[in-house]
């Protein structure tokens, strides 16, 4: 197979093998083609995925490896068929740059679920330059028209950064299982993915409770919009919330017991992982059988969802809560963010790394 010259190169910040701190590095970015457009990156957000990426946790990284797939910029060019993006406007770029766009997921605008592999913005085989692409721990991008989101200028640019990942994997469930006003939704674990669950509930006019093992966790959620707060470690509070919830997001990163949750779940609730990617421990078919209650996963959003999620955040003022660093902090926000020590996404400041910061 026959791969493009690259067009430029441009600064970047990544890892030569799993035990190594991110450094800077020189990455090539392809030619603008007709339906691309380049985008000069701004701010990326810090995902746990870029980390277990980094330590090779999966056993699928190929390095070196630039992560990041939270990205805002500006659009700095564009190919002569591109009708979607102009020089100047403000994009977003998330998990994925590519997908075969002819299977039926494809063809539902459900990319993430691609049948022949979507292209994934950093870790994937390279179509155009060979080796794996690389993400947005970088200053620019070039990218398929299709996988760029126009970013409503409205919003606090920074902090829509992790819209593009956090933000999608919370709203694309709360969208498919229904959730409506008056709803009672349980949001499981307060990290990224969590405190945008809470959000999002709450805009969507649930009521809203935070499950959580920690009481102070609980008093954060509540100035987040939750309106209460329920103790998993509280054996009595949890059998007196038995069989009320319509809906709970289980945003836990780690594989857990997933039953004393179920029991939460009214009859025909359905309950939706969008952390753990491990093994979840034996569930009980008592608590699916009994209240027909459903168990489901939800992998970030497709490109029409993503773009219906950014509107969203404009019609109801939401973004993440962040704490922004410059490229050079991100050996130490790492560490940080395994941790759990972050409130609630890092977001890179790319002037950092472009050296006008
Ligand atoms: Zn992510
Ligand atoms: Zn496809």
């Amino acid at each position: 197979m026959a791969f493009d010259t690259p067009g430029h190169d441009t600064a970047a910040f990544g890892t030569k093998g799993p035990d190594q701190n991110l450094e800077p590095l020189t990455i090539p970015r392809r030619h603008v083609g007709p339906k691309d457009v380049a985008i000069d990156i701004t701010y990326c957000g810090v995902c746990h995925t870029d980390i277990h990426f980094g330590h090779d946790d999966w056993g699928m990284t190929t390095y070196p490896l630039v992560p990041g797939h939270e990205i805002v910029g500006r659009v700095t060019s564009v190919g002569d068929e591109v009708t979607a993006h102009k020089i100047g406007d403000l994009v977003g770029v998330g998990c994925l740059v590519d997908s075969c766009r002819a299977c039926p997921s494809c063809a539902k605008g459900d990319e993430q679920y691609c049948q022949n592999g979507a292209t994934q913005t950093y870790g994937s085989p390279d179509p155009h330059l060979g080796g794996t692409t690389h993400g947005g721990y970088s200053a620019s991008i070039v990218v398929d028209e299709h996988f760029v989101l126009r970013v409503p200028e409205s919003l606090d640019t920074k902090a829509v950064a992790p819209l593009l990942c956090a933000g999608i994997t919370t709203y694309s469930p709360l969208r498919h299982w229904n959730v409506k006003p008056g709803q009672k939704v349980g949001v499981i674990g307060l990290g990224g993915l969590g405190h945008m669950g809470v959000k999002f509930a709450a805009a969507m006019g649930a009521e809203v409770t935070m499950i959580t093992r920690s009481a102070g966790k609980g008093e954060d959620a509540k100035a987040l919009g939750a309106h209460r707060v329920l103790l998993s470690s509280d054996a009595d509070a949890m059998a007196a919330e038995a069989g009320s919830f319509d809906f709970l997001l289980d945003t836990i990163p780690v594989g857990h017991d997933i039953n004393p949750y179920l029991q939460l779940l009214k009859t025909d609730g359905a309950m939706a992982i969008v952390g753990a990617i491990d093994a979840i421990e034996p569930v009980q078919g008592f608590n699916l059988i009994f209240g027909r209650r459903t168990v489901g996963g939800s992998l970030i959003g497709g490109l029409p969802e993503t773009q219906e999620m950014l509107d969203f955040c404009a019609k109801h003022d939401i973004v993440c809560d962040i704490e922004m660093i410059g490229m050079q902090d991100v050996n130490e926000a790492w560490k940080r963010v395994q941790a759990a020590d972050v409130k609630y996404r890092f977001v890179i400041d790319m002037a950092s790394l472009k050296g006008d910061a």
